[in-house]
């Protein structure tokens, strides 16, 4: 290697761990994410395929923007409830709260004794306050481990009786009957796809009965003729010897009282009135929250699954329960927000953004999503723009942020309705780029 060679300009692994920009990277990154960016920087230079005086640039240009491979993305489909988009974005009181209890926090300490305290007191201290009408609560790690929980504690080695027209699949391949299967009890079917009848129960139930099972079909529905038995029947059905049978109620979406906005959506505090013995719900569907199970229900009942083995298991963590309470406690959710905006309400902001973009606006249905009340729409405004821009909002572009548009009959279609009013101006810049063909191909 003679003096005039270029490679000898490569800078030196420790001049490039203290330019500024790597080692601003490092606190985000750490050391190693780093040094390997700059080790192939280096060897690209090396053989030529870039200038030594780029290595810096080329080194930064390689890292991630941020430390998890997870990317943030707008919601611009009108989907509120998205599973494949994480479900409920949390509220800033939510996300404070996380932030809060990421160090040491005194989830099962009581600060003032000193001694031992009971795991997330607090948000089942606002459980219970929201649900007056649940005598305990409990919360584990998402519906599925509510219901697998509840399931195993009553009906392990005997029988959940559950209606043919409740026998639904969840998302991702997942069935109950699988789910209910796997924690050892047998699954007693009754009734038809379409109609089943409190007869059906009463001919079911017996002494290997143990637990009734309501499932909310809260991905689809079933119109026509069609028959289901609500709760307040289910609580009347005994054994042939008189006994009580337990009811569970999977309400699925997580609504804690009534909205009259979903009318056929069940809540938790009316089907426990109606006589259920426990009720299971999701955290991150309607309720709005961070991924949880929520079990409310009868005090002995509820206590019976804490003890169980299987309750460890599924465990919440710190996270979890500090989002949860900040959730139930805290103000309006962003589900809660993007369900009740009204299609008035939407048009300026619609407007605005087809202006700029000089676009058109069509009226368009959002909807709720898998997480619940699937026959409800959600009537709004929406921006139309070519389907192959959907293609390129989705893709990551330096600082543009990733926008999920939606596809609907061969038109791309941008929904504010779950944007942030204050990210609207991402979005545009997002659409902007794309629009003049600025946005770059994703990295390899
Ligand atoms: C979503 C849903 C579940 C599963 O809840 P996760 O929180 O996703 O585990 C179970 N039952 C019903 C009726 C649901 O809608």
């Amino acid at each position: 290697m003679s003096d005039a060679d270029p490679r000898r300009a490569i800078p030196r692994t420790d001049v490039l761990l203290a330019e500024p920009r790597l080692s601003a990277a490092i606190e985000r990154l750490g050391t190693d994410a780093v040094r390997s960016a700059i080790t192939t920087a280096q060897a690209r230079a090396r053989r030529g395929e870039i200038a030594p005086t780029d290595v810096a640039d080329v080194a930064v240009a390689s890292l991630p923007a941020r430390a998890s491979s997870l990317t943030p993305v707008l919601n611009a489909t009108g989907v509120v409830v998205h599973t494949n988009i994480g479900r409920a974005p949390l509220s800033d009181a939510a996300l404070q709260a996380v932030v809060d209890a990421a160090g040491y926090v005194d989830v099962e300490l009581d600060l003032i004794t000193g001694s031992r305290g009971r795991r997330g007191a607090g948000v089942l201290g606002a459980l219970r306050e929201a649900v007056p009408a649940a005598g305990d609560v409990l919360v584990v790690n998402n519906g599925a481990a509510a219901l697998v929980l509840a399931t195993t504690a009553l009906a392990a080695g005997r029988d959940v009786v559950v209606s043919r027209g409740e026998m639904v699949e969840i998302g991702d391949g997942f069935r109950l009957p699988d789910l209910i299967a796997s924690t050892g009890a047998s699954l007693r079917e009754v009734g038809t796809t379409n109609r089943t009848h409190q007869r059906d129960y009463l001919e079911a139930v017996g002494p290997d009965t143990g637990c009734i099972l309501k499932v909310h079909p809260s991905n689809f529905r079933v119109d026509g003729f069609v028959a289901s038995v609500g709760v307040d029947e289910l609580a009347d059905v005994r054994r042939p010897d008189g006994s009580v049978v337990p009811v569970v109620a999977d309400i699925g979406s997580g609504l804690l009282v009534r909205d009259p906005a979903l009318p056929d959506e069940p809540d938790a505090a009316s089907s426990l009135r109606s006589g259920a013995t426990l009720v299971t719900a999701s955290g991150d569907k309607l309720l709005g929250g961070p991924q949880a199970g929520l079990i409310l229900g009868e005090a002995g009942v509820v206590e019976r699954l804490r003890r169980h083995p299987l309750a460890r298991a599924v465990r919440v963590d710190k996270l979890t329960l500090a989002a949860l309470e900040a959730t139930l406690r805290g103000p309006v959710t962003p589900v809660t927000a993007s369900l009740h905006l009204t299609a008035d309400q939407l048009r300026p902001r619609t407007d605005r953004l087809a202006e700029v973009l000089g676009r058109q606006v069509v009226a368009v249905v959002g909807r709720v999503g898998g997480g619940g009340a699937p026959g409800v729409p959600l009537p709004g405004w929406a921006v139309e723009v070519p389907v192959g821009v959907v293609q390129r909002l989705r893709r990551p572009s330096g600082d543009d942020p990733v926008v999920l548009a939606r596809v609907e009959d061969g038109h791309g279609l941008i929904d504010l309705r779950c944007v942030p009013p204050e990210r609207d101006a991402d979005v545009e810049r997002a659409l902007l780029a794309v629009l003049a063909g600025a946005g770059t191909p994703p990295p390899p």
